[in-house]
């Protein structure tokens, strides 16, 4: 069984910190389907041995393999090959004769998959989830939806950026609920995404019937980042049966999503209604003494001994999300893991200036164009995130999108999160539109180009 309380290895933290570095470059889903299923099994001064599923190790090798060397000897600080190997052979062989073991890597047989690792991640619980001000609500609701289900707070609407805590307070209130009450509660958690793929499976193969069954005999149904079912009609019309299901019968429902339900563009009044129904709950970004708080926590779950004027740093350098709390702390502990160097600020300092400034810049870059399109057209960035669709706003919109694109290294992903919009198509629509003005208007050319280099200095 999975147990909470097993200390990461060595291996195991540098295989952490590479996923975080991967997920700077690829989506959650090919981070999710081509490298949580790796691992580390040795490491020596040359080549780190990494197993992986015999099903997708050719296509990981060939599709990123170099990536994934380049971001390693980032991690070790030297260059390093990479070896992947098929991890059925390590069932019969238990080693590799290519490489030496310099240290065994924990040895569980890794046979939990991702996804269920995922879904009941007795990792998040109440207990390790730090409390303040900006996320007290949230928390505070949440607990009380854990101790008495379906009777207070139904449903249960979570709401905030990414990376601020709603999918582990969700976990948070699985994981309590199934400590009071082992047997008691049937529990459905999945995300907005999953659902629909579901459905589509299931109606494809007409068995609807047994999706019903599935999603309206729970006690306490959970979605998260239920912005995905939005503009999807037959989705939100059969979320919108589930949803009324499941509240008459008085069960419990809790929603997250990355912003509140009167934000979601295409979503149906009748889910937003029904959504402001019980309570809703946003989450927003840490304040400094939040931040170091989380970061006190943060270590010595990583066993780290920081002192107070690193605790600082970090937190004077984080600010969005908490997530790349996590992610600084994992890169910090695993150079002083290889390297045997106590964590004092130098090293701090050393180890992480490059991922600040990255971080920093990006922010930066993108508070200036905000300001310079709100300075031209008078479009807030508020109205430029909103899903208004009036001339001056989506013109101002378009701009802005092409402008980011033009001047940072986020992909069009992002530009599409930053946006609150679903997916990157709209970020290409914006390019095209920019470009073909540009090409009919040369005065119009003259000035975005003017703009992008100072933003370039
Ligand atoms: P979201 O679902 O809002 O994008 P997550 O719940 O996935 O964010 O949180 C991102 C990471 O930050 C997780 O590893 C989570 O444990 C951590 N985290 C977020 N908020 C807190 C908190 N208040 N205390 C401790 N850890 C937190
Ligand atoms: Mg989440």
């Amino acid at each position: 069984m999975y147990d909470v309380e097993r200390k990461k290895t060595k291996y195991e933290l540098i295989f952490d910190a590479l996923l975080d570095s991967l997920r700077e470059v690829y989506s959650p889903a090919t981070v999710n389907l081509w490298f949580e299923p790796m691992s580390i099994y040795a490491i020596d001064d040359e080549t780190v041995g990494f197993r992986i599923p015999e099903n997708r190790r050719e296509f990981v090798e060939t599709q990123f393999g170099k990536v994934i060397t380049e971001k390693i000897s980032d991690i070790l600080g030297r260059k390093v090959k990479i070896i992947i190997k098929n991890e059925e052979r390590f069932s019969e062989a238990g080693f590799d004769p290519d490489i030496e073991i310099v240290e065994s890597g924990g040895g569980d047989g890794k046979t939990v998959d991702s996804a269920y690792r995922e879904r009941f991640n007795p990792a998040y619980t109440f207990k390790n989830f730090v409390v303040g001000k900006s996320n007290q609500l949230a928390q505070s609701a949440s607990l009380a939806v854990a101790k008495h289900p379906a009777e207070l707070n139904n449903p249960l609407f979570l709401y905030g950026n990414s990376g601020l805590g709603k999918t582990h307070l969700m976990f948070a209130i699985i994981n309590e609920i199934r400590a009071n009450h082992p047997e008691h509660y049937k529990i459905l958690y999945v995300t907005g995404e999953e659902f629909t793929n579901e459905l589509i499976e299931v109606l494809a193969q007409k068995k609807a019937g047994v999706f019903r069954e599935k999603y309206r005999g729970v006690d306490v149904l959970l979605i998260d980042d239920i912005q995905f079912i939005a503009g999807k009609m037959g989705i939100q019309e059969e979320f919108f049966y589930t949803f009324d299901a499941l509240y008459t019968a008085n069960k419990q429902i809790i929603i997250a999503s990355d912003r509140a339900p009167r934000d979601i563009d295409n979503l149906e009044d009748r889910l937003k209604s029904r959504f402001e129904m019980g309570l809703v709950a946003d989450i927003q970004p840490p304040d400094r003494e939040l931040r170091m708080a989380i970061f006190k926590r943060k270590a010595l779950d990583y066993d780290f001994d920081l002192s107070m004027d690193v605790l600082s740093y970090l937190a004077d350098n984080i600010t969005t999300n908490i997530r790349q709390i996590e992610g600084s702390l994992k890169k910090l502990k695993a150079h002083t893991l290889i390297t045997g160097e106590k964590c004092t600020l130098p090293v701090a300092k050393v180890v992480l200036t490059e991922y600040f400034t990255k971080l920093r810049s990006e922010n930066s870059t993108i508070d200036r164009i905000f300001d310079s399109v709100k300075q031209r057209f008078g479009v807030t960035r508020e109205e430029l995130k909103s899903s208004k669709r009036s001339a001056d706003i989506v013109f101002a919109r378009h701009y802005a999108i092409y402008v980011i694109r033009k001047t940072t290294n986020l992909s069009q992903k992002s530009i599409a999160k930053l946006f609150n919009k679903k997916d990157h198509t709209t970020i290409i629509n914006s390019i095209s539109f920019i470009e073909a003005r540009i090409k009919s208007d040369p005065a119009f050319e003259r000035e975005i180009n003017q703009l992008i280099s100072e933003l370039q200095d």
